[in-house]
Order: structure tokens, then C-alpha cells, then sequence
């Protein structure tokens, strides 16, 4: 019997166009699933706002979300436009409003049309009798400047009058849910209601996108699972507060993997806390990995490692390994460009005879470097064929000329093969 991988299944949302300019980023139906990220910059610091936001963009994010948290930050936001306008960086903007977004929206014109959708948290617009009127200013901004809003729910800051009435209703019940299922459904119901009443006033099903940010792996699965049964909306994705480091990595990675395969999350981030001194951009690039590691897109050539053992004591090959991929990654901005098609290249940096030979005849262009006890002597491979042998000191210098000259060659503008 042949063994069949199962398809992904299609993605059941609508389509929104987030636009700046002539760029366009379509988001949901039958659009790549895209990379979204967040400054942590003072938005008032226009300039340092302005180059985070282009080392995200280069780093591969498609949208990239700003607080707009103050009249000054506001104000800021035309100008970090501006900024990134004059160095070619055309990402569309995302202006993240809590509290008092209704009066800057509003207030502030230039700010409204310069950011290309807004994310609006349901549990902070205001109370009361407010809530509506403060939310209708918002989506009435976003239709007068024809933008995608984005409502953004968040279980640090659910409704707390929608949930209290939920819990009401549950307590009525002869046999109650259970908390958690009170949460998911206070979480879902929060952003279904408020994306229908953005419908109601005007908006474009397709143009408001839905999130219900948790901070739980299985909590967020399951509420994701829920909203694309009972939504076409376009749906975001991201485990809130997913921690530092390994564990956020591995939390968000999980998740999100989980529902990218089964067809669901138009949009992603990962919500990384930076470790001191980590750039930023670390957040697009385990996003772009979760989706180049799903096969769902590809962005980076791959480079394949092996992780070592008691065959081969030296790091060369961790060094070598690193080395490449830093390069590749560091070269990428300028080849997407240079070298079209060149993301799909691959790869292999090798410990030892066990596996290096074979894994490295499946890349594109691999070494095998000698394990202990071997003759010092570092078999190169390409297009699956043993091509020459590097020896001596220079080894790792030699093989990255070596992968600059196949990319040259093999994606150059006349390519030779
Ligand atoms: S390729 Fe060699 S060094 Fe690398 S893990 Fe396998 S046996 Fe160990």
C-alpha cells in the first residue's frame, strides 16, 4: 500500500487586502499565510520606531503592528511613514489602539490614513454606554479611510461585563460548564459580536480580521478550532505572552503548528519576549520557520545539520553549520532580489562518514566534515555528486566561496543550468 501524505486542508476565510501604496498584502482564502510582528520602540522615538520597523521588514515581516498610545505617538506616526517611505521599506503599518483610539483616530487624520489597518481590542474600548459609541468611531474611522481593522481579543483583557454575564447565564444552568469553557466562549462570543456590530456599521466581512490571543498551547487550539467552524472572517494567530527564549519558541512552534495544519490562521506572530540584548527581528524569523518547516512557504535557503556525537568531538561542523546559515540568512534581503528561486536551496553540513555522504548527495550542495579518527579530509557534494575534497585550515572559507559560486551559477541571471 502506497503511504499518502495528507493534504492541508484550504483555508475556509475570506480575503482582506491590507494596502500602502502600490503594495498590496492580501490576508486569508487562498493567500500565503503571512508574518506579522511588533515594535517595542517608543512610537514617540519616530526614528528608532522607523528602523526597527525596516529590520523587521527585511527580516521577512509582511505587516508590522505600532502602539499608538498617546496624542505624541500619534502625531509620530506620519513621520515614521515618511521615514519609511524614503528608504524604500513599503510595509503597511498596524496601529495597536487600547483605551482612547475612538479620539485619536479621530483627532489625528494623518496618523488614520498613513497606518493601513487598525487592531482594535474589544475589552478596552470603554464601558457602559460607551463601549459602542467608542467602537463605532473606530470602525467609522476605518471606513473613511477605507482600512482593515483587525479585532483583537485578548484573555489579559477580556470584556469584563460580557464575561460576568456569560458567568451569570452559566451559573442559571442546571448543569454549569466548566471555567474554561466559560472563557473560551466569553473570548469567541467578544470577537464574533464586535466584528458583526463593525459589519452592521458598514465593514467588509473580508476586511475585519479576528484574533483570540491566549497564552495556553491547548487553550488556544481549542478556541481557533472553534472560531473557523463558525467564521469565514480572516483569522490571526499567536499565543499571547508566549514567554522567552526556548520555551516561547517551543509554545509558539506548537500551537501554531497544530493549526496551520488543519487549514487554520491566515496571519502569525510570535509573541517572543526578547532576551536582553536579542534583536527583534527574532520574532519573524521563528515565524518564518514555523511556516517554512510546515512546507507552507519558503523563505531562507535550508541548511541541513546533523547535531553531533560521540563520532565526532570537534566543533567544526557546529561552527561550519552556523556559520553558513548566518550567512545565508544575512545575504537573503539582496539575493530575493539577485537570485530568484534561490530560497529553495539546500544545504548540508555534515559531522561524519555515518550520515554526511548520503544526507549531503540530497542537498543541493553539502560537506562532510571528518569525524574522529577519520583522514582530515572534507568530501563536497553537489547536485548529488561527490564534486571535490577541502583539506587543511580553510575548509570553512572554501565551502561558503563554493555555495556563492552554485547560487552564482545556478541562479544568476544566466543561469548555466
Ligand atoms: S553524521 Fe556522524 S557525527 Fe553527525 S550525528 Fe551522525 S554519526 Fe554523529
Amino acid at each position: 500500500m502506497p503511504v499518502v501524505a495528507q493534504p492541508i486542508p484550504a483555508r475556509r476565510s475570506l480575503q482582506a487586502r491590507v494596502v500602502w501604496g502600490a503594495r498590496c498584502v492580501t490576508i486569508g482564502g487562498d493567500a500565503p499565510v503571512r508574518i506579522q510582528s511588533m515594535t517595542n520602540t517608543d512610537t514617540v522615538d519616530a526614528i528608532a520606531t522607523a528602523i526597527q520597523v525596516k529590520e523587521l521588514a527585511l527580516a521577512g515581516s509582511e505587516l508590522v503592528r505600532i502602539t499608538v498610545n498617546t496624542p505624541e505617538a500619534a502625531e509620530a506616526v506620519p513621520f515614521i511613514r515618511e521615514q519609511l517611505d524614503r528608504m524604500g521599506i513599503d510595509v503597511p503599518l498596524v496601529g495597536d489602539f487600547h483605551y482612547n483610539g475612538h479620539r485619536l483616530l479621530t483627532d489625528h487624520p494623518a496618523m488614520a490614513r498613513c497606518l493601513s489597518k487598525y487592531r482594535i481590542n474589544p475589552g478596552n474600548v470603554g464601558k457602559g454606554d460607551k463601549k459602542d459609541r467608542q467602537f463605532a468611531q473606530m470602525i467609522e474611522a476605518a471606513l473613511r479611510h477605507d482600512k482593515v481593522v483587525r479585532i483583537g481579543v485578548n484573555w489579559g483583557s477580556l470584556d469584563q461585563e460580557l464575561l460576568a454575564g456569560l458567568m451569570d447565564e452559566n451559573a442559571r444552568r442546571a448543569r454549569p460548564w466548566d471555567a474554561s469553557s466559560v472563557m473560551y466562549r466569553a473570548l469567541i462570543d467578544s470577537a464574533l459580536q464586535s466584528a458583526a456590530y463593525a459589519v452592521e456599521l458598514g465593514m467588509d466581512p473580508a476586511q475585519v480580521i479576528i484574533s483570540c490571543k491566549v497564552s495556553g498551547v491547548q487553550d488556544l487550539i481549542t478556541v481557533y478550532r472553534e472560531l473557523n467552524r463558525v467564521t469565514r472572517h480572516p483569522l490571526h494567530l499567536g499565543l499571547t505572552e508566549a514567554g522567552m527564549a526556548t520555551k516561547g519558541t517551543v509554545a509558539s512552534s506548537a500551537a501554531l503548528s497544530v493549526l496551520l495544519q488543519e487549514g487554520i490562521g491566515d496571519t502569525i506572530r510570535v509573541s517572543l519576549t526578547p532576551q536582553p540584548g536579542e534583536a527583534r527581528t527574532q520574532e519573524v524569523v521563528v515565524a518564518s520557520e514555523i511556516l517554512q518547516a510546515l512546507g507552507l512557504r519558503t523563505f531562507n535557503p535550508s541548511v541541513t545539520a546533523c547535531p553531533g556525537c560521540g563520532r565526532t568531538t570537534s566543533t567544526t561542523f557546529q561552527e561550519l553549520a552556523k556559520q553558513i546559515d548566518d550567512f545565508l540568512r544575512e545575504q537573503m534581503p539582496v539575493w530575493r532580489a539577485r537570485y530568484p528561486g534561490v530560497e529553495k536551496l539546500k544545504v548540508a553540513v555534515m559531522g561524519c562518514i555515518v550520515n554526511g555522504p548520503g544526507e549531503s548527495k540530497h542537498a543541493d550542495i553539502g560537506i562532510s566534515l571528518p569525524g574522529t579518527g577519520e583522514a582530515p579530509a572534507a568530501p563536497v557534494f553537489v547536485d548529488g555528486e561527490k564534486a571535490l575534497t577541502l583539506r587543511g585550515d580553510g575548509i570553512a572559507r572554501e565551502f561558503q566561496l563554493l555555495v556563492e559560486n552554485y547560487i552564482e551559477r545556478r541562479y544568476g541571471a544566466t543561469p548555466s543550468a
